[in-house]
């Protein structure tokens, strides 16, 4: 019997898994694509979510930004600046593949299944039949995403939100001229980014509007308002979980976690920090439970403060696309822009930049 199963090797089931294999655990860790896989994703890390990784992302850093550019919806544009990074730009195939070698490595098993048939719950263990195959162990994480199966299959009593982003590339000879970019000045509830990469620009959308769909016209006409010769490839498009800070992330021997949870801050759709911080809890859970507290409360617990920076969030989504003009007021004093720069890049929760001067 194995200690834990893991469906999913985004950041937050790779997160999990390193920590319970450093812990000392037998872990298994399942995706339904084969590694190095595409994922649609900015791969934007903020200094956060760059501190909790487990190993040296260095080499796999594409560009440290160091000035946010935002264009309010009317009105002129302004920066946020740091002397420290305020975003790594990375890659998410080649991100994904270093944080599941560096699992491997410290002794999960990962394999590929093509489908996960069912999930049966036992008093001592659970259960996961895939490809046809019986994988006992006495904990199971979901960690499959904003559709998680986990989450439907093991009678989870909630739904998350889901806010669909897109993205795309556009090659350009000198992406060290761009800025990092956040354009809130087209018309619909969401924003547009750019990301300078090392040799192209990453553009996209975000829809604030859960459920709905955005259409790639939208964000090709983006492209061609603003950087008219260049051609825009690789459209990527999926959903981010949000909306989970109000719901309990853990149940008996089944925890959900990063999008699969709902668990993505939906302000900006920021998930990378969030999956690979509630990762570790679950594994952290997992390493402290006992005869008196099953995984599940303890994860719960553990995801007190996360939820409740979540709930801040969620709070500065209706102010933000609602009221965007007393937003972007608040946000044009330059103190405040210092405090949020600087809150930033020292990786601070929003609860500590708001609240601590
Ligand atoms: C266009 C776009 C841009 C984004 N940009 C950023 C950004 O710049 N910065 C940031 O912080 N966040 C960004 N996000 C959000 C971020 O990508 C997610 O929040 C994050 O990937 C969630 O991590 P996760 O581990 O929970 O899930 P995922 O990364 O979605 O990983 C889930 C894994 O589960 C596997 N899986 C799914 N179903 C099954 C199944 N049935 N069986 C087996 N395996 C399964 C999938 O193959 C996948 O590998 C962006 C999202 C999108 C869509």
């Amino acid at each position: 019997m194995l200690d834990a199963v893991i469906i999913g090797a985004g950041p937050a089931g790779a997160g999990a898994a390193f920590d319970l294999a450093a812990g000392g655990r037998r872990v298994l860790l399942v995706d339904r694509k084969k590694f190095p896989r595409e994922k649609a994703c900015a791969g934007g890390i903020t200094p956060r979510a760059f501190s909790l990784f487990r190993f040296d992302l260095t080499g796999f850093v594409l560009r440290k930004c160091r000035t946010l550019k935002i264009r309010p919806p009317r009105g002129r544009s302004f920066r946020l600046k740091s002397p420290a990074p305020l975003c790594y730009m990375t890659r998410r195939r080649d991100l994904d593949l270093l944080a599941l070698n560096k699992a491997v490595e410290k002794g999960a098993i990962f394999r590929g299944v093509k489908k996960i048939q069912s999930i049966k719950r036992f008093p001592n263990h659970v259960e996961v039949l895939a490809d046809g195959r019986r994988i006992r162990a006495l904990y199971l994480i979901g960690a499959d995403g904003a559709n998680s199966l986990v989450r439907r299959i093991c009678g989870f009593d909630f739904r998350i939100m889901k806010n669909p982003a897109l993205e795309a590339e556009i090659p350009v000879d000198r992406p060290k001229d761009h800025e990092m970019e956040f354009d809130f000045s087209m018309p619909g509830k969401g924003y547009y980014w750019v990301f300078p990469r090392d040799d192209h620009l990453n553009i996209g959308i975000y829809s604030a509007l859960p459920g709905k769909g955005v259409k790639l016209q939208l964000l090709s006409d983006y492209a061609s308002i603003r950087f008219p010769e260049a051609k825009i490839n690789s459209f990527k498009g999926y959903p981010i979980g949000t909306g989970g800070y109000c719901r309990r992330p853990g149940q008996g021997r089944v925890l959900l976690a990063g999008d699969a949870a709902g668990l993505a801050e939906p302000c900006f759709g920021e998930g990378i920090y969030f999956a690979l911080k509630s990762g570790q809890a679950a594994a952290r859970a997992i390493l402290d439970c006992g005869p008196i507290k099953t995984p599940g409360t303890l994860y719960n617990q553990y995801m007190k403060i996360i939820r409740r920076d979540l709930m801040l969030y969620s709070l500065g989504k209706i102010f933000l696309y609602r009221f965007p003009s007393v937003f972007f007021k608040f946000l044009s004093f330059p103190l405040i822009q210092q405090r949020f720069a600087r809150g930033y890049a020292r990786g601070d929760s929003l609860m500590k930049i708001l609240t601590h001067p």
